[in-house]
């Protein structure tokens, strides 16, 4: 399940699209609100979340499954 953003934290910086080697964020633009292109690419690696400098801008939906790996 693909990130989550929340619009009312986010400042915009463009980091998380930057640092997604996946293309979850295509065509998201610098200075705005990154955009959830490809929801289905995103394949849970944490990158986005830990580039984010904004406490609670973004957060990932884990599958139950994989849940595990995340304790
Ligand atoms: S968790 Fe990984 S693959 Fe998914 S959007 Fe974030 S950086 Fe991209
Ligand atoms: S890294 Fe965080 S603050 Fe920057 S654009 Fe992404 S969600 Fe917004």
């Amino acid at each position: 399940m693909p990130p989550i953003i929340n619009p009312e934290f986010c400042s915009c910086c463009g980091l998380c699209a930057e640092r997604c080697s996946e293309d979850v964020f295509f065509g998201s633009s610098k200075k705005e609100i990154p955009v959830v292109t490809y929801p289905e690419e995103c394949w849970h690696c944490n990158s986005c979340i830990r580039a984010c400098p904004t406490e609670g801008a973004i957060r990932l939906r884990i599958p139950l499954p994989m849940m595990v790996c995340y304790k």
